[in-house]
């Protein structure tokens, strides 16, 4: 038998790779989408230098024909990559608020105007570990989920809260717990009695002037069919403020007092509406693409409100209520009071909601009179320039909390080399661990206060299949058949 020793070259150089598969030019979206959703499976490399990161989107990519220098100005165009000509965007600065009227606020509690974040509460007495500062029984408006509404129109599930129903068709009936007008049915009287709504917009016998629930309807299917989950709740809510005599004028004061900011002006800071985007990624990416689109959408909506103009809304102040929407929201939702908690990545609270019993406060720390109540408004187990992206993109603002401050500090002293993200062997362990570190927070760190958070919960539907590796601290032995 003859051998034949053939010498196979591995390392193609990019020219051949670009001769194989035909060269591509990546449009802007594409380039940035792929490098938000690289950060979302590998972390770390959201802290790397653009060049090695250039490198890691080649290989992604390779038949992508892009310059490092094209690659820079798309980054930096779009916000993902700062220079010191050209600082990421923000627009925190152009978010506006105004005192809050009849706010009802317990006496462990104050409202306070704060020089660098508006306004904010403030701690009126010591807060002990665990106690309770403060809770809400009711969001401003309860808002319907738009996902469920389908369910809700044929007597699913509670036409209001969304719970699913454990009673019997019967049990409903008899309690009056169904609609005479439609099949919607609600979980208890109490959902029934808030539902005050619920006729206006979906019921064409309806007298009211002031609500179409024929336009409704389309603008409800417009938001459906283009995720629009916020406009729609924004809809919800103007109902509200116009048929509900009692409260309306006061709920619509305190609404016009949150903090806002137009969900144009949002969109510019967008990253990604693609898998690891964090754009809205609690609510839903409320993007439009086009600005016809959205006009379009403000069109319907005066048709469900045909005398919204008269009521002073004009498109521009229609996206500025979908902007403020999303900034004070919380599970879809938005509680007044806690509305005016400030973030740090550090909290001293946090909170819980349950459909029953509304939204509770909690001390995560304890608290002195006079100090500030902050919460995370991200995962505090995400890593710094995760949680700084998460922040900049939803709420306009460069976190600078002394929680960042100090990471930033330890990050600027340990620069990740490229080489640490594929060949962990190479990397001295002392500085394995801080670059881990800068990754990812310390867990004892946030353990040492009995904190609670959430796991993060590996996503993998929809992504290419991740590396797995396992690694051993120490040799090991094994034994092998001789
Ligand atoms: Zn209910
Ligand atoms: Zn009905
Ligand atoms: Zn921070």
């Amino acid at each position: 038998m003859i051998l034949k020793l053939e010498q196979l070259n591995l390392n193609d150089s990019q020219t051949a790779i670009r001769n194989l598969n035909r060269a591509k030019q990546p449009s802007d979206r594409e380039v940035c989408d792929d490098v938000v959703l690289l950060w979302r499976e590998e972390p770390a490399s959201e802290e790397l230098e653009i060049e090695q990161l250039f490198d890691k989107l080649k290989l992604r990519n390779c038949h992508w024909d892009l310059e490092l220098r094209d690659f820079c100005s798309i980054l930096t165009k779009h916000n993902l990559y700062a220079t010191e000509n050209r600082p990421m965007f923000t627009y925190a600065d152009k978010v506006r608020s105004t005192e809050t009227p009849d706010l009802n606020l317990n006496s462990k509690i104050e409202l306070r105007n704060t020089k660098q974040m508006g306004k904010g509460l403030v701690a009126k007495s010591d807060l002990k570990f665990g106690e309770l500062v403060f809770s809400e029984k009711w969001p401003l408006i309860l808002v319907p989920q738009l996902e469920k509404k389908t369910l809700a129109a044929k007597g699913r599930c509670c036409s209001l809260c969304g719970a699913s129903l454990t009673q019997s068709s019967h049990f409903t009936v008899i309690n009056g717990l169904d609609c005479s007008g439609c099949s919607s049915v609600w979980c208890s009287k109490h959902c029934k009695k808030a539902d005050i709504t619920h006729n206006f917009l979906n019921h064409q016998t309806s007298k009211n002037t002031q609500i179409d629930a024929k336009g409704w309807r389309e603008y409800e299917e417009f938001c459906r069919s283009n995720s629009a989950d916020i406009a729609y709740s924004v809809g919800v809510m103007f109902a509200r403020f116009l048929t509900d005599r009692q409260n309306g004028p006061r709920l619509k004061n305190q609404f016009a007092s949150l903090a806002g900011v137009s969900q144009l002006l949002r969109m510019k800071a967008l990253d990604s509406i693609n898998v690891g985007g964090t754009f809205d990624a609690s609510t839903g990416p409320e993007f439009l693409p086009d600005s016809s689109k959205w006009s379009t959408c403000f069109d319907l909506f005066c048709q469900a409100f045909p005398t919204a103009s008269s009521e002073g809304i004009t498109q521009e102040s229609f996206l500025t209520d979908i902007g403020k929407f999303h900034i004070n929201q919380v599970s879809g939702q938005i509680y007044t009071i806690f509305s005016h908690v400030n973030h740090s990545c550090e909290p001293n609270v946090r909170y819980e909601i349950d459909p029953h019993w509304g939204l509770k406060v909690y001390a995560r720390k304890p608290i002195t009179i006079g100090e500030e109540l902050f919460v995370s408004y991200v995962n505090p187990l995400h890593g710094l320039m995760l949680r700084r992206r998460e922040l900049r993109v939803n709420w306009g603002f460069i976190c600078n909390c002394p929680r960042c401050l100090k990471e930033v500090e330890s990050r600027n002293k340990t620069k990740i080399k490229p080489a640490s993200i594929t060949t962990e062997e190479e990397i001295e362990p002392s500085r394995r661990r801080s670059s881990l570190k800068t990754a990812r927070p310390d867990l004892s760190d946030l353990l040492k206060n009995g904190v609670e958070f959430d796991l993060e919960i590996p996503n993998e539907q929809g992504l290419p299949s991740r590396r797995k590796s396992v690694r051993f601290d120490k040799k090991v032995m094994v034994a092998v058949e001789e």
